[in-house]
C-alpha cells in the first residue's frame, strides 16, 4: 500500500520541488500522491502553503462545492506539470536521457502565467506598515491553487535555475527534483540517507560479486 502523501521525504529545498516530487514518473504505472483533494489539502498544511485555519475553509468550501474541490486537485496538477516541464528543461546535466523539451517548457511557462495571473486578479493588496503585499488566496475554493501558483512565481523568479538536479535514474537514484544548496554545487542524490547509500551499497555487491573467481 503506498504511503500517504505527507509521509514522503520534503528533499525539494522548495514546496513546489517538492510538489513536483508527489508524482512518481519512472516505470510503466506513475503513482499520484496527490490522489484526491484532501491528500492536496492535508499536503498544503504540511508544507506550510495555508495554515490551520485556513485549511478549514478550504474544506468546507470544498465540501459545499464538490465541482470546486476537483478544479483546485486539477490546477494544483496542472502547475506541478508545468513546474516540471520548466525545471527539466533547467536541468542540464540529466542523467536518464529525459531530454529536456524547450517548446514543451515554452508552453508549460504560458500555462504557469495563466495559473499565477488567475491567482493575483483573486488576491489582494494588503497595506503592512513598510510596504504593501499582494496576498493570495482571498476565495477559498481556489486558496490551495492559488498559494501553490504563488510559491511556483517564487521560485521561478528567486531560485537559482542552474541549481536544480535530479537524482540520478541511470545510478539507481529516484528522479526527484531538489535544489542544490550545497557551497560548492555537488549534491548528486535527493538524500545521501536512502538513495545515495543504497546505490553505493549495491555497488559494493556488484563489485564483491566481480572480484570473486567464476566458479565458486
Ligand atoms: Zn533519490
Amino acid at each position: 500500500m503506498p504511503i500517504d502523501v505527507c509521509q514522503l521525504p520534503m528533499v525539494g529545498g522548495h514546496p513546489v520541488l517538492d510538489l513536483v516530487n508527489t508524482l512518481e514518473r519512472g516505470g510503466t504505472a506513475p503513482h499520484d500522491f496527490l490522489s484526491d483533494s484532501s491528500a492536496l489539502l492535508r499536503w498544503s498544511v504540511q508544507v506550510g502553503l495555508i495554515s490551520d485555519a485556513e485549511a478549514d475553509q478550504v474544506c468546507r468550501a470544498w465540501r459545499d462545492e464538490p465541482a470546486a474541490a476537483q478544479a483546485g486537485l486539477d490546477a494544483a496538477r496542472d502547475i506541478r506539470e508545468g513546474l516540471y516541464l520548466v525545471m527539466l528543461a533547467a536541468i542540464t546535466d540529466a542523467d536518464d536521457g529525459t531530454a529536456s523539451d524547450p517548446i514543451a517548457a515554452g508552453a508549460a511557462l504560458v500555462g504557469l502565467h495563466q495559473r499565477w495571473s488567475g491567482a493575483a486578479a483573486r488576491g489582494r493588496f494588503v497595506l503592512d506598515s513598510s510596504q504593501v503585499r499582494l496576498v493570495y488566496g482571498t476565495v477559498p475554493a481556489m486558496l490551495v491553487p492559488d498559494r501553490i501558483a504563488e510559491a511556483a512565481l517564487d521560485v521561478m523568479l528567486t531560485a537559482d535555475l542552474t541549481r536544480v538536479r535530479r537524482c540520478p535514474v541511470l545510478e539507481g537514484g529516484c528522479g526527484w527534483l531538489f535544489l542544490d544548496r550545497s557551497r560548492n554545487g555537488s549534491r548528486r542524490w535527493c538524500r545521501m540517507a536512502d538513495c545515495g547509500n543504497v546505490v553505493k551499497a549495491r555497488r559494493l555487491t556488484e563489485r564483491r560479486r566481480a572480484a570473486r573467481p567464476a566458479n565458486s
